[in-house]
Formats: structure tokens, sequence, C-alpha cells
């Protein structure tokens, strides 16, 4: 299909719907703080919500005895008044290890057990955000993982 007009807000939130019961039963606390008003993007719907899926599935696996997820939108203006949508999905599980960080965006990269893990979920993320010309960053220490992505205003 053709590009449509996107609020991420919408589809974070019915990607959330769809994800609750398992961060409920994983008792994950989470918190979404997308404001009213947030600027929309041009994009593919079912594409970005597979990215908030992927992303939010990862947290959740990462924190199987609780913890908290928490998920955030906020306009961004960057340089030459370019403006985008910073989108994070924070997490406070374990951390990625230093020494894989630059391995988990490649395809069939996983250290989850065989069945559990495909390790696509990161490459279909990058991929989208690509397509939508946004860029994606990971920043993670033990105790805190973040993913920010940031797509650029309608
Ligand atoms: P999969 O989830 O199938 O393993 P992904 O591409 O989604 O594949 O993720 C690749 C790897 O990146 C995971 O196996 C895990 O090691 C690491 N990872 C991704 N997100 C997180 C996170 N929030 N916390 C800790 N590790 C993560
Ligand atoms: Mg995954």
């Amino acid at each position: 299909g053709g590009k449509e007009v996107v609020q991420l807000g919408e589809g974070i939130r019915n990607t959330l719907t769809l994800l609750e019961h398992k961060v409920k039963s994983k008792h994950i606390e989470l918190n979404v703080l997308i404001p009213d008003g947030l600027p929309t993007v041009c994009g593919w719907p079912g594409e970005l919500n597979q990215v908030w899926t992927n992303l939010i599935d990862n947290a959740i696996d990462a924190m199987p005895d609780g913890g908290k997820l928490e998920i955030s939108s906020q306009p961004d203006r960057q340089a030459e008044g370019l403006e985008f949508v910073l989108t994070k999905v924070i997490d406070n599980g374990p951390g990625i290890p230093a020494d894989i960080q630059d391995k988990i965006f490649e395809p069939f990269f996983t250290t989850k057990p065989i069945g559990k893990g495909t390790g696509l979920g990161l490459d279909i993320v990058q991929g989208v955000i690509k397509h939508h010309n946004g860029s994606i960053k990971v920043n993670s220490k033990p105790g805190r993982t973040e993913f920010s992505i940031c797509l650029p205003v309608q």
C-alpha cells in the first residue's frame, strides 16, 4: 500500500494492547508517556507496528521476573529546523553485553535458546526504520537498555 499519515501513539497503544497480557504476566510495570498532539509521521502503519512489537517483545524477554518498561515519544527539532519524533523504549533488564552490542542488528544474531528467538527482530526493525528515513540507536548498560527511534515528521 501507499504511505499514510501515522499517529505513532495510536500504533504504540494498539501494540501494547496486544502484548498487555504478556507484560502483566511477567509483572512488568508499564509507563507510557506520549503527549496528545504529537506530530504525525508519514509511512506504513503495519511496518511501524512491527517495530514496536519487536522492541517491546525484546524488553519483555529481558525481564522475565519483572521490571519496568517505559515508552515515550516526543517531538525533536534537529539541525536546520528538521523535525522528528523521538521514541524511546527503555527497560531495566540486565542490559546488552558491550561485546555484542554491534551484532544485535545482524540477521539471525540471537542469544536466546533455539525456538525462542530467530534473531530477526532487530534486523526487521532496522529495515523498517530505514524505509521511513529514520534512525535507531541503542544505549545499554547493566540494568538499563534504551532503544531510541527517530522518525521524520510528515
Ligand atoms: P531475538 O529476539 O529473536 O533474539 P532480535 O533481533 O530481536 O532477535 O534481538 C537480537 C538480540 O539482541 C537478542 O537475542 C538479545 O541478545 C539482544 N537484545 C535485544 N533487545 C534487548 C534488550 N532489551 N535487552 C537485552 N538484550 C536485548
Ligand atoms: Mg526479538
